[in-house]
Protein backbone atom coordinates (compact mmCIF):
# COMPACT_ATOMS: atom_id res chain seq x y z
CA UNK A 1 0.00 0.00 0.00
CA UNK A 2 1.27 3.17 -0.58
CA UNK A 3 2.06 5.88 1.98
CA UNK A 4 -0.72 8.44 1.24
CA UNK A 5 -3.24 5.86 0.59
CA UNK A 6 -2.58 4.48 4.48
CA UNK A 7 -2.39 8.07 6.02
CA UNK A 8 -5.80 8.72 4.56
CA UNK A 9 -7.05 5.40 5.96
CA UNK A 10 -5.62 6.18 9.36
CA UNK A 11 -6.90 9.95 9.38
CA UNK A 12 -10.29 8.68 8.84
CA UNK A 13 -10.52 6.09 11.60
CA UNK A 14 -8.69 8.51 14.34
CA UNK A 15 -10.97 11.32 13.40
CA UNK A 16 -13.50 10.34 16.08
CA UNK A 17 -11.14 11.01 18.98
CA UNK A 18 -8.78 13.44 17.44
CA UNK A 19 -8.72 16.91 16.29
CA UNK A 20 -5.68 16.73 14.71
CA UNK A 21 -6.11 12.95 13.02
CA UNK A 22 -4.18 13.49 10.22
CA UNK A 23 -1.27 14.60 12.63
CA UNK A 24 -1.56 11.75 14.42
CA UNK A 25 -1.86 9.05 11.63
CA UNK A 26 1.40 10.51 10.47
CA UNK A 27 3.35 9.95 13.91
CA UNK A 28 1.58 6.29 13.83
CA UNK A 29 3.00 6.11 9.78
CA UNK A 30 6.25 7.61 10.99
CA UNK A 31 6.65 5.22 14.07
CA UNK A 32 5.37 1.96 12.99
CA UNK A 33 6.42 1.44 9.51
CA UNK A 34 9.60 3.74 9.81
CA UNK A 35 8.59 5.92 7.19
CA UNK A 36 9.80 9.56 7.30
CA UNK A 37 7.67 12.76 6.77
CA UNK A 38 8.71 13.02 2.83
CA UNK A 39 8.03 9.03 2.51
CA UNK A 40 4.77 10.24 3.60
CA UNK A 41 4.33 13.23 1.57
CA UNK A 42 6.01 11.62 -1.73
CA UNK A 43 3.65 9.02 -1.37
CA UNK A 44 5.94 6.00 -1.07
CA UNK A 45 5.27 2.36 -1.11
CA UNK A 46 5.00 1.19 2.23
CA UNK A 47 7.21 -2.01 1.88
CA UNK A 48 6.45 -3.63 5.75
CA UNK A 49 3.09 -3.02 7.41
CA UNK A 50 3.38 -4.45 10.77
CA UNK A 51 -0.52 -4.60 10.71
CA UNK A 52 -1.22 -6.04 14.32
CA UNK A 53 0.60 -3.29 16.18
CA UNK A 54 -0.73 -0.17 14.14
CA UNK A 55 -3.98 -1.66 14.94
CA UNK A 56 -3.41 -2.02 18.58
CA UNK A 57 -2.27 1.37 18.34
CA UNK A 58 -5.18 2.60 16.75
CA UNK A 59 -7.60 0.28 19.34
CA UNK A 60 -5.63 2.19 21.97
CA UNK A 61 -5.89 5.58 20.19
CA UNK A 62 -9.92 4.95 19.79
CA UNK A 63 -10.05 4.40 23.51
CA UNK A 64 -8.35 7.67 24.44
CA UNK A 65 -5.04 6.62 25.53
CA UNK A 66 -2.68 9.81 24.82
CA UNK A 67 -0.71 8.93 21.83
CA UNK A 68 2.56 9.99 23.42
CA UNK A 69 1.90 6.99 25.27
CA UNK A 70 1.02 4.54 22.75
CA UNK A 71 4.36 5.92 20.85
CA UNK A 72 6.60 5.30 24.45
CA UNK A 73 8.67 8.86 23.08
CA UNK A 74 8.30 12.44 22.57
CA UNK A 75 9.93 14.95 21.33
CA UNK A 76 10.77 18.38 23.35
CA UNK A 77 13.11 20.97 22.82
CA UNK A 78 14.04 18.56 19.73
CA UNK A 79 15.23 15.69 21.68
CA UNK A 80 13.55 12.61 22.31
CA UNK A 81 11.92 11.64 25.85
CA UNK A 82 10.46 8.19 27.09
CA UNK A 83 7.24 8.54 28.26
CA UNK A 84 4.57 6.41 29.57
CA UNK A 85 1.85 6.51 32.52
CA UNK A 86 4.17 7.28 35.42
CA UNK A 87 5.14 10.99 33.76
CA UNK A 88 3.06 13.82 32.45
CA UNK A 89 3.52 14.25 28.75
CA UNK A 90 5.80 17.44 28.16
CA UNK A 91 3.67 20.08 26.78
CA UNK A 92 5.32 23.10 23.99
CA UNK A 93 4.26 25.76 26.24
CA UNK A 94 7.23 24.18 28.75
CA UNK A 95 9.48 24.62 26.59
CA UNK A 96 9.27 28.37 27.42
CA UNK A 97 9.91 27.61 30.77
CA UNK A 98 13.46 26.16 30.31
CA UNK A 99 14.06 28.98 27.06
CA UNK A 100 13.20 31.66 29.90
CA UNK A 101 16.31 31.90 31.98
CA UNK A 102 18.85 30.78 29.22
CA UNK A 103 20.45 34.06 28.77
CA UNK A 104 20.98 33.89 32.97
CA UNK A 105 22.25 30.14 33.09
CA UNK A 106 25.82 29.37 32.76
CA UNK A 107 28.27 26.15 33.22
CA UNK A 108 29.39 27.41 36.27
CA UNK A 109 26.20 27.46 37.66
CA UNK A 110 23.80 24.95 39.78
CA UNK A 111 20.02 24.60 38.49
CA UNK A 112 17.03 22.69 40.29
CA UNK A 113 13.96 21.52 38.12
CA UNK A 114 11.78 20.40 41.06
CA UNK A 115 9.15 18.02 40.49
CA UNK A 116 11.46 17.13 37.12
CA UNK A 117 8.47 13.65 36.05
CA UNK A 118 10.22 12.35 32.61
CA UNK A 119 13.09 14.82 33.42
CA UNK A 120 12.00 16.89 29.92
CA UNK A 121 12.86 20.58 31.26
CA UNK A 122 16.04 19.14 33.85
CA UNK A 123 17.51 17.56 30.69
CA UNK A 124 16.55 20.39 27.85
CA UNK A 125 18.44 23.14 30.63
CA UNK A 126 21.14 20.91 31.43
CA UNK A 127 22.27 19.67 27.44
CA UNK A 128 21.66 23.43 26.38
CA UNK A 129 24.20 24.94 28.94
CA UNK A 130 26.04 22.37 30.55
CA UNK A 131 25.53 23.72 33.89
CA UNK A 132 24.87 21.37 37.09
CA UNK A 133 20.94 20.34 37.08
CA UNK A 134 19.42 18.51 39.77
CA UNK A 135 16.32 17.15 38.82
CA UNK A 136 14.10 16.18 41.87
CA UNK A 137 11.05 13.61 41.96
CA UNK A 138 9.45 12.15 44.63
CA UNK A 139 8.05 8.86 42.77
CA UNK A 140 10.02 5.56 41.71
CA UNK A 141 8.47 5.06 39.22
CA UNK A 142 8.33 8.58 37.73
CA UNK A 143 12.26 8.38 38.39
CA UNK A 144 12.84 5.52 36.71
CA UNK A 145 11.73 7.15 33.26
CA UNK A 146 14.04 9.99 34.38
CA UNK A 147 16.93 7.90 34.63
CA UNK A 148 16.31 6.65 31.01
CA UNK A 149 15.98 10.02 29.75
CA UNK A 150 19.13 10.78 31.18
CA UNK A 151 20.95 7.76 29.37
CA UNK A 152 18.84 8.62 26.11
CA UNK A 153 20.06 12.21 26.16
CA UNK A 154 23.49 11.46 27.34
CA UNK A 155 22.96 14.33 29.82
CA UNK A 156 26.07 14.08 31.65
CA UNK A 157 25.64 17.03 34.43
CA UNK A 158 22.46 15.77 35.41
CA UNK A 159 21.95 14.08 38.61
CA UNK A 160 18.62 12.67 39.90
CA UNK A 161 17.19 13.36 43.79
CA UNK A 162 14.28 11.34 45.02
CA UNK A 163 12.69 13.91 47.34
CA UNK A 164 9.37 14.97 48.07
CA UNK A 165 9.16 18.55 47.82
CA UNK A 166 6.48 19.13 50.54
CA UNK A 167 9.82 18.41 52.24
CA UNK A 168 12.51 21.19 52.73
CA UNK A 169 15.58 20.15 51.08
CA UNK A 170 18.65 18.48 52.83
CA UNK A 171 20.98 20.96 54.72
CA UNK A 172 23.88 19.53 52.49
CA UNK A 173 22.19 20.67 49.02
CA UNK A 174 23.93 22.80 46.61
CA UNK A 175 23.05 26.32 46.80
CA UNK A 176 20.74 27.38 43.71
CA UNK A 177 21.21 29.96 41.29
CA UNK A 178 17.98 29.11 39.66
CA UNK A 179 15.28 26.97 40.41
CA UNK A 180 12.42 26.06 37.71
CA UNK A 181 9.22 24.06 38.11
CA UNK A 182 6.12 22.85 36.16
CA UNK A 183 4.20 21.75 39.17
CA UNK A 184 1.23 20.13 39.40
CA UNK A 185 -1.35 23.08 39.59
CA UNK A 186 -4.11 22.20 38.44
CA UNK A 187 -7.46 22.18 41.14
CA UNK A 188 -7.56 18.74 42.19
CA UNK A 189 -11.45 18.71 41.70
CA UNK A 190 -11.62 19.94 37.78
CA UNK A 191 -8.75 17.04 37.24
CA UNK A 192 -11.89 15.22 36.52
CA UNK A 193 -13.38 17.24 34.56
CA UNK A 194 -10.40 17.25 31.76
CA UNK A 195 -10.46 15.18 28.35
CA UNK A 196 -9.95 11.47 28.76
CA UNK A 197 -6.39 11.63 27.50
CA UNK A 198 -5.75 13.85 29.78
CA UNK A 199 -6.61 12.11 32.81
CA UNK A 200 -4.72 8.85 31.62
CA UNK A 201 -1.76 11.32 32.91
CA UNK A 202 -0.52 10.74 36.58
CA UNK A 203 -2.83 12.38 39.01
CA UNK A 204 -0.27 12.96 41.14
CA UNK A 205 1.88 15.24 38.30
CA UNK A 206 -1.61 17.20 37.54
CA UNK A 207 -3.37 18.10 40.54
CA UNK A 208 -2.00 20.75 43.02
CA UNK A 209 -3.98 20.48 45.75
CA UNK A 210 -7.67 22.29 46.38
CA UNK A 211 -7.40 25.37 45.14
CA UNK A 212 -4.25 24.36 42.43
CA UNK A 213 -1.88 26.41 44.63
CA UNK A 214 -0.11 23.83 47.00
CA UNK A 215 3.10 23.22 45.59
CA UNK A 216 3.53 26.87 44.50
CA UNK A 217 3.44 27.41 48.43
CA UNK A 218 5.28 24.27 49.25
CA UNK A 219 8.22 26.06 47.07
CA UNK A 220 7.81 29.32 48.66
CA UNK A 221 8.38 28.21 52.50
CA UNK A 222 11.09 25.54 51.96
CA UNK A 223 12.76 26.19 48.23
CA UNK A 224 13.67 30.44 48.95
CA UNK A 225 16.22 29.66 51.43
CA UNK A 226 17.83 27.16 48.89
CA UNK A 227 18.90 30.20 46.29
CA UNK A 228 21.98 32.00 46.02
CA UNK A 229 21.26 36.24 46.29
CA UNK A 230 20.65 36.78 43.16
CA UNK A 231 19.30 33.46 42.39
CA UNK A 232 16.23 33.27 39.75
CA UNK A 233 12.92 30.89 40.22
CA UNK A 234 10.71 30.02 37.21
CA UNK A 235 7.78 28.60 37.19
CA UNK A 236 5.17 27.13 35.03
CA UNK A 237 1.56 28.47 36.03
CA UNK A 238 -2.46 27.54 35.10
CA UNK A 239 -4.16 30.22 33.54
CA UNK A 240 -5.15 32.68 35.92
CA UNK A 241 -3.08 32.05 38.92
CA UNK A 242 -0.61 34.89 38.12
CA UNK A 243 -1.70 37.29 41.00
CA UNK A 244 -1.69 34.15 43.65
CA UNK A 245 1.49 33.51 42.40
CA UNK A 246 2.92 37.14 42.85
CA UNK A 247 1.45 36.87 46.58
CA UNK A 248 3.34 33.30 47.64
CA UNK A 249 6.09 34.71 46.24
CA UNK A 250 6.10 38.34 47.59
CA UNK A 251 9.33 37.83 49.53
CA UNK A 252 10.90 37.83 45.97
CA UNK A 253 11.28 40.30 44.03
CA UNK A 254 8.81 39.72 40.88
CA UNK A 255 10.86 40.04 37.45
CA UNK A 256 8.03 39.04 34.18
CA UNK A 257 5.57 37.02 32.96
CA UNK A 258 6.04 34.82 29.93
CA UNK A 259 3.03 34.19 27.99
CA UNK A 260 1.98 31.65 26.14
CA UNK A 261 1.52 30.70 22.53
CA UNK A 262 -2.50 31.26 23.16
CA UNK A 263 -1.58 34.07 24.88
CA UNK A 264 -1.99 33.00 28.80
CA UNK A 265 0.50 34.07 31.27
CA UNK A 266 2.58 30.81 31.78
CA UNK A 267 5.93 31.25 33.48
CA UNK A 268 6.12 33.79 36.40
CA UNK A 269 10.22 34.43 37.19
CA UNK A 270 11.52 36.06 40.37
CA UNK A 271 14.60 36.84 41.24
CA UNK A 272 15.84 36.70 45.14
CA UNK A 273 17.69 40.17 46.15
CA UNK A 274 21.62 40.68 45.98
CA UNK A 275 22.28 41.19 49.50
N1 LIG B 1 8.67 18.71 34.65
C1 LIG B 1 7.86 17.75 33.97
C2 LIG B 1 7.19 18.41 32.79
O1 LIG B 1 7.11 19.62 32.74
C3 LIG B 1 6.84 17.13 34.90
C4 LIG B 1 5.88 18.11 35.47
C5 LIG B 1 4.86 17.48 36.41
O2 LIG B 1 4.88 16.26 36.62
N2 LIG B 1 3.98 18.28 36.94
O3 LIG B 1 6.71 17.74 31.90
Amino acid sequence: MRAGELAKALTERLSPVSDCADFEARCLLQHFCSLTLSDIYLDKEVERIPEEALETAVEQRLAHRPLQYILGKWEFMGNPFIVNENVLIPRPETELLVECLLDSIQQSSVVYDLCSGSGCVAISVAKLTGAKVYAVEKYPQALEVLQKNIALNSAETLEALQWDITQAPGADWEKADCILSNPPYIEDAVVKTLQTEVQQEPFAALAGGEDGLDFYRAIASNYTDLLKPGGWLALEIGEGQESALKEIFKDLRYVRTVSDYNNIARIVIFRKEQQ
